[in-house]
Order: C-alpha cells, then structure tokens, then sequence
C-alpha cells in the first residue's frame, strides 16, 4: 500500500463508523499563549474536552500536521539519529467527544490494524496504565485492561508506568491513562531469541510504538491536582510515517514512500550515497526531516525570525544546514533545491505547501546563504581563538560567547576542537548556557493560577460588532503573576462587547462600571481555548453583581477604520501587484496598520501611489459594509472570500465585504468606506526573502499627517525668504552651494602651495640640518599634508609648525627619518616636553608627532625652544 492509500483508508474506516473527517489545523499556533506548535491531533479539539465549547460532531478523525520541538514535546535531539522519531509528523486519530469511550476505541483499533491493515497480530503488543503511588493516587486501568483480555492473550498485555501510558499535553490540561499499541518488526530468529515483550518502549528501533489510544477524563490543575471532567473522552495518535514503515515492510520511516523520493534527491544534489555510512546517513535524515518541517512552518505563515517560534524553525533549519556542512560537504546553499519535490509529493494533501512553494523556497534560500555566512565568520572567529589559546582545553564561556552572540553550533565548535587535538570543556558552556536560561526564564515566567468558576455558562457570546456596551456578569476569574508585570486578573464574562486579539487586530480597552459607581479598567482583551479573557489589574468588589461594560470608543473606531483600511489594501496590492500577492502578516491598531505579503520585488513609486489611490477611491465609493456571520465555510469560498493559509477558520465563518473586497474575518470594521476618510502609505520596504511590508494610516493620523507636513514646508518657505516656489529655491541654492565648494576647494588648494614655497624659502640651515620652527595658520591635517610635502624634498629636515585653532593650540613636529637615526632624535618626545608651554600634551612616532594644549600664549616660547634641539 503506498502512502497515500494507507492515509486514505484509515480515514474512511472511521467515517464508515460515523465520524466526520475534517481537516488537519495549522501546524504554527498563532493565539494561544500556551502552546506554540501543534504537538498531537488533540490540540485543536483542546476546548471540547475542557468543555468549553460543544463540538457539532460528537466523532471526529482527520491526519493532523505535528511538529514536536518544543516544550513537554521535544524529539528535536533524536531526529536523524534513529530512524522513527520526525520533528514534523503525521498524526492519524480518531475522536470521541463525550460519545463513545474505551470499549469502542479498543475494538476499532483492532480492528483496523488486524483486519483492514492485516497487521501480524503477533507482532502487536499492548500497554495498559499500571496505576501510580505517588500524589495523584491512581489506580490500574482495569477498564482497559478487561477490554485488552477479550481480543489478546494475556501475556502481550504489558503493564506501563506514568511516564508512557499516563498522557498529557503540557503542564495544565485535559489528560488520563492511555493504551498504546506497540509493533515488533523484527525477524522471526530474533524474535525466536528474544522476547518482543521485553524490548517494549525500551528505545528499539524495531519495537516501536504506533498508535496512542488515550482515555481523558481529568484535567491537571495549575497546583498540579487532577480534577475529574464531567464528561469521557477518546483521543487517538498514530504516527503516520510509522504505520506506513509497518505496512511497506520496511525497518526504518526513511525507507517508506514519504522518505525515499527526498532521500534520493538530497542524494543526487550532494552526490553522497544513502546507506553506506552512518554519519552520512543520520545527515540526510537529518535534512529530508527537517525540509519537511521548515517548509510547512513557513507556508503557515512563520517566517524563521529571532524570537518565539520563528526563533525555533530558524533553529530547525541550521541545525539542518549544518548537518550538511559538516558530513556532506554542502558549503552552498541547498536545501532550497528540496522544495520543489516535497511540493510535488505533498502538495496535494496540503494544498497550501503547492500554492507557496516559491515564496518557501526562496525564503529557505535566503536563511541558508545567511546562516552560511555565519559560519564562515564563525569558524574564522574560532580560528581566532584556539590561535590565542594557552592550554589544550577551550574555556566553555568563550564557546558559549560564539554560539550566543554568532549562532554558531556548539557542536561544531566541539568537532573542529577536536581535529585540531583540542578540547572543550563542556562543564563551563553547560553552566553558562543554564545561567542564561534561568535569567530568561526569571524574567518571563508567568504563574496561572486556577479558574475560580462563579457560574455556568458555556454559551458566552461576542456583542462587538453591533454595540460597543453591554450589562455583563462575572462567569469566571483567575489570578496571573509574573515579575514582568506583577499581578493580574483574567475574567471571562456571560457576554462581552469587548474584542479579542485576533487576526491581527488588537484586543479592546475600556472600563467596568458597577451601579454604584466603581470603576475597572480593561487593559487588554485576548482569546484562549476559544474563550474571551478580559485583562485587569484588579478584580471587581462585587463578583456576583452586574457590571456596565464600555468599550473605548475611540480606539476601536481608529482601528475599525484601519481593520476595514487593511482589507482595501490587500486587494489593491492583488490588482496593482497581481494575484501572487498572499497576505503574510498585519497589525492593525488605533494609530495604524501594517500589513506583510508576498511579492518578489521593491516597489516602484509608480506601484505605491496605484495602490493608494486604488483604496482613495474606494473610500471615495462610500462602500457600505456587507457583513455575512456564521455561514459554512465551503459557501463562503465559493462566493470568492479570500482565506489565509494557517488561519484556522471553524465550520461556520464570517465574511467581511466591501465593494469587491471579500475577507473570512472576525475583525471589527467601519460601517461604511467614508469613515476612513484617507489612506496613505507611510513605508514599504522587505523584511524577508519574498516578503514586503506596508505601513500606513487612515483618518485622524493622516490629517496629522498632513498638518505636519504642511508646517514643515511652511517652515522651508520662511527659511527661503517666502521664495514663491520653494522647490525651485532649493534647486538653486544646492547649485549655488556645489559651484561654491568647488571654488573654495581651489582657493585652498592655492593657499597650501604658495604656503609652501613661503616657508621653502624660510628654511634656515643650522648644525647641517634644515630647520623651520613657526606659526601657521591652517588645521591639523593640513599641516600634516604640508609637513610630509617639504619631507620628500629635504632628508634632513627639522620642522615644528604651530597652529591655534578655536582658542587651542597644536604643535606638529616633523623630523626626516635619516635625521632621526643620527641625532637620535624623536618628535614624540619633543612635542611631550614642549607641550608644556601650551599646557598640552602629546606624541606620536619619532618622526611625527602633535601635541595639543589649552594656552596659545605658549606658543612663541615653544617655537623659541625647539632650536636647543639641534644646536
Ligand atoms: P515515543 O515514545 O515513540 O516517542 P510518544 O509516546 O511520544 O512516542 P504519543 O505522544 O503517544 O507518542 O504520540 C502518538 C503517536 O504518534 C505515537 O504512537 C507515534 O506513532 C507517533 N509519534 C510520536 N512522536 C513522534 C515523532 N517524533 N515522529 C513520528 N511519529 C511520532
Ligand atoms: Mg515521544
């Protein structure tokens, strides 16, 4: 069965048992603050078991985009070293949302991997949960245990401990005893010798485990307590790239149909053989893993970047990078070359890898020649280093210096140590490394304290779009404290005109006011787990009484006219620019907006003023907003609605219209085009391979604009004597000033030459020397020009030339080199021991030298001393 195939049939095993197939969530996570990377097919259904929200389908299954390299999920490490563990992964799963539970779970994974799959059933192992003895007092999973005896013997059911069959997502959440199911692949001697049952999740890259049936039904608390949830859960996890390594009857995941195509690839352009060597081969695991991540990364919309998640897919691709560097001899740019036969491999299970597989490449391409750099400035640095080195061993905080400041690989500082005959004392980078974790991790901690629930109320409604007040109840609270910004209070209310962070748009502002007259600010408005979280400082005296909620007015209307200003935008850039425009990223706030998209060149100024008079003369039309809520997706798109690529977007969407302009958007907008006013575009310029940037504002700030600008040229007219055209003013002025440069350079120039055929003839000739001490009046690069001039022409020249410039004094002393050697004189010393007269000091080499000092009155005495110098 080829890849394809094997995906297709486990998603229709479960929709013949009446679960609906929705597609996979974006892999990048852009508003939860706890999690920045899809880890398992849970995640996005996160909000159905806490109970949040009702899901429309109480059973779900769908292959889910995983990416595990941060957090409680990290495989980064072991990528490319063994041969079943990827950074990004498939994740296969089946859901039951409050519906079915173990015993169904159990019997269809059976099922499918026996019957459908024809799996060798002596081949599987199963785990159970043994219970635990520590704090959480949990019992055996007899349940499952029970369920396991029905359809195995009993010695393929294995006891687990907390560590592999107790599951959770992160530190807080959904969670509960899992059953996995393992796979024995190796040969039937081997199996003879050894018992499968005693390698299970021992590490062996032959008994691995393929599918996590997990059982929820607690959620771990902040204090760490486990709470049971109202209701049972099923959430399955089957790594896609492993069952196929099963199915294909191959030993590793490399050797599957997902693998070899970018295996021979990477093969061909590096002209390294797959399978001979082993440090070669954990390479090219190593790079046709990581392409894969990088590249979904990216077309989700997270460019590698320095912070957050973009800091991590930067990280994932040099550690690729280097891979290549070191054991494939790639000193170019490369992996951008894997993009085009991922696309072609995957491109049509996930569309959005085909539609931007240029602007993925070109942005691969770009880090890769950056990161290249790096490296050689690194490895120069490090040159640098172990040629200044004492001992044999380098100090660990100098290797950590180069990897914090330059990016350069610790391990690489550590390899080429090595070839070298020295070593790194691992100890003091470990140290260093941990001492700036923990001073970062000081800095950002923020600890969540538990919902306090004052009432249910699961059907809490966003008010936003049609009011901007509203009488609200406290629903629940939680206490945040963090040293950054000390304590604060989340509240979540029955309903809210209050607008959640989101698709670019800032969160609300405003104030609670009780009937008694108490005020609370809200400082800010976000989303979690599907919820909208209000932000204060404190919390309301009275939890149970209704509050008076008021959006600030206008804040939200700025950024209402820059939300609706955004969207004319991205549709001038697709008319003026073409339909290659993707929007990559916006900000939109009250004082403007900007807005990131693909396009491979600068634009002209032509091209600026097109796309602002293309949104002018929308704002002109006046278009009435056409707003359409909660309508399936499907019919949205094909009424031409514009969606984005890692946006995850629910069943029932919004639309957003104004004119031609059609948007999938949950943001607030104007009523009506004329609101905005203006639109001007105050910036456009790159920030990435393949990726522009605009800014601009809308109404009140381009007025500002405006206003500013028309002081300023005010201000130019006045200091052009209220020229009638000031441009013309300037023109000549500039011409005038060019024309009298260039005079004055001459003049100078005249000035220099007939000082110096004066002074020629003021040189007197003393004990065989040539000698001239006076004042001159040119600056101190001057006299230097004119010192080393009369130079060429004497050899024995003796000169102390004085200048006063700006109320200080300069002493130049100049001393032809043959002079130097046989009086032994040295015109550094003479103008320290003249300085005195001027109160100065100074020095230089024996045959140039200045000194400067604060009393032009000591000049004369200066000059007079000088001759005892020769005499
Ligand atoms: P392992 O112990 O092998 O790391 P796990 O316990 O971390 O696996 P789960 O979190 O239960 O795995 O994930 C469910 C399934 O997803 C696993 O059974 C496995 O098939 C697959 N899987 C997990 N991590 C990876 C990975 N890094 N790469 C590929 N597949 C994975
Ligand atoms: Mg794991």
């Amino acid at each position: 069965m080829n890849s394809k195939d094997i995906r297709s049939t486990f998603l229709n095993f479960f929709r013949d048992k009446k679960h609906k197939i929705v597609p996979s969530a974006p892999m990048v996570i852009k508003d939860d603050p706890t999690l920045m990377f899809t880890n398992a097919g849970m995640n996005q259904f996160k909000e159905f078991f806490l109970g949040i929200n009702t899901p429309a389908d109480r059973r779900v299954t769908d292959t889910q985009k995983c990416l595990r390299v941060s957090g409680k999920h990290n495989d980064l490490e072991e990528v490319g070293k063994d041969t079943y563990h990827h950074t990004m992964f498939e994740m296969l799963g089946n859901w039951s949302f409050g519906d079915y539970f173990k015993k169904e779970a159990i019997e269809w994974a059976w099922e499918l991997l026996t019957e459908v799959y024809k799996i060798d059933k002596d081949r599987l192992y199963i785990s159970v949960f043994e219970g635990s003895d520590d704090d959480d007092k949990l019992t055996l999973d007899q349940e499952a245990f029970d369920l396991w005896k029905t359809i195995v013997p009993e010695d393929r059911i294995l006891m687990g401990d907390k560590k592999d069959n107790f599951w959770e997502m992160g530190d807080q959440g959904p969670c509960g005893p899992c059953s996995e199911i393992h796979v024995d692949l190796r040969s039937d001697e081997e199996r003879q010798k050894v018992s499968g049952a005693s390698l299970v999740n021992q590490d062996h890259p032959l008994v691995v485990e393929i599918w996590n049936l997990v059982f929820i039904q607690y959620n771990r608390k902040a204090d760490g307590r486990l709470e049971p949830l109202p209701e049972k859960h099923v959430d399955t996890g089957m790594g896609f790239e492993r069952l196929c390594m099963v199915l294909q009857g191959k030993q590793s995941n490399y050797d599957t149909d997902v693998f070899t195509p970018l295996i021979a690839e990477i093969s061909k352009i590096t002209n390294k053989t797959y399978g001979k060597d082993e440090q070669v081969d954990i390479a090219i695991r190593v790079i046709a893993d990581h392409i894969r991540a990088v590249s979904f990364a990216i077309a989700d919309g997270q460019l590698p970047s320095n912070t957050g998640a973009g800091y991590v897919i930067r990280r994932i691709l040099r550690r690729a990078i280097r891979y290549g560097f070191t054991y494939l001899d790639t000193q170019e740019a490369f992996m951008y070359k894997l993009v085009g036969k991922l696309t072609s491999q995957m491109g049509e299970a996930y569309p959005e890898l085909k539609e931007q597989e240029q602007l993925v490449t070109n942005v691969v391409k770009e880090e890769e020649h950056a990161f290249l750099r790096t490296l050689e400035q690194g490895l120069q640095l490090l040159d640098n280093m172990i040629a200044g080195m004492k001992g044999k061993v380098m100090d660990g905080r100098k290797a950590f210096e180069l990897y914090d400041t330059f990016g350069f690989p610790i391990d690489l500082t550590a390899l080429i140590l090595e070839e070298k005959g020295y070593s790194l004392d691992a100890e003091g980078f470990d140290e260093a490394m941990q001492e700036q974790k923990s001073r970062s991790k000081k800095a950002s901690v923020v600890t969540k304290g538990d919902w306090t629930v004052l009432s249910d109320d699961k059907e809490q409604e966003f008010v936003g779009y049609d009011t901007l007040e509203a009488d609200v109840k406290l629903v629940k609270y939680r206490k945040l404290s963090s040293k950054k910004e000390g304590d604060h209070y989340q509240m979540v209310f029955n309903l809210t005109p209050f607008y959640a962070e989101g698709g670019g748009q800032v969160g609300d502002q405003g104030v609670l006011t009780s009937a008694k007259g108490d005020k609370i600010r809200i400082a800010d408005t976000r989303k979690e787990n599907n919820e909208i979280v209000h932000i204060a400082s404190e919390l309301p005296a009275d939890l149970q009484a209704t509050y008076h909620a008021s959006v600030d007015l206008q804040k939200r209307r700025l950024t209402a006219r820059n939300h609706t200003a955004t969207h004319l935008l991205h549709q001038a850039l697709r008319e003026v620019l073409g339909s290659h425009v993707e929007q990559k990223g916006s900000a939109v706030h009250a004082k403007g907006l900007r807005f990131d998209f693909s396009h491979f060149a600068k634009m002209t100024e032509e091209e600026i003023a097109r796309v602002e008079a293309f949104v002018n003369e929308r704002i002109e039309e006046q278009l009435p907003l056409k707003e359409q809520r909660a309508i399936p997706m499907e019919k949205a798109l094909q009424e031409g609605a514009i969606a984005l690529f890692g946006e995850k977007y629910g069943d029932a969407v919004r639309t957003v219209r104004f004119g031609d302009s059609m948007e999938l958007c949950g943001g607030t907008h104007v009523q009506n085009t004329a609101e905005i006013w203006q639109f001007k575009i105050t910036s456009e310029g790159g920030i990435a391979a393949g990726i522009r940037r605009i800014e601009a504002i809308t109404s009140q700030a381009v007025k500002e604009y405006y206003r500013k600008t028309g002081e300023e040229l005010q201000a130019v007219k006045e200091a052009l004597k209220n020229a009638k055209d000031p441009v013309k003013a300037v023109v000549s002025l500039q011409d005038e000033n060019s024309r009298l440069k260039k005079e004055l350079e001459g003049l100078q120039k005249d000035k220099a030459k007939q000082l110096r055929s004066e002074l020629l003839g003021e040189l007197a000739e003393v004990n065989g020397t040539h000698f001239l001490a006076r004042k001159v009046d040119l600056d101190a690069g001057a006299i230097k020009d004119l010192a080393f001039e009369m130079g060429q022409q004497y050899d024995d020249l003796f000169l102390l030339l004085a200048s006063e410039q700006n109320g200080k004094a300069v002493l130049s002393c100049y001393i032809s080199k043959p002079l130097v050697a046989s009086k032994e004189l040295n015109a550094g010393t003479i103008v320290r021991e003249l300085g005195k007269y001027i109160q100065g000091g100074g020095g230089g080499q024996p045959f140039f030298a200045t000194a400067g000092g604060k009393n032009p009155d000591g000049i004369a005495e200066a000059l007079e001393a000088a001759k005892q110098y020769i005499d």
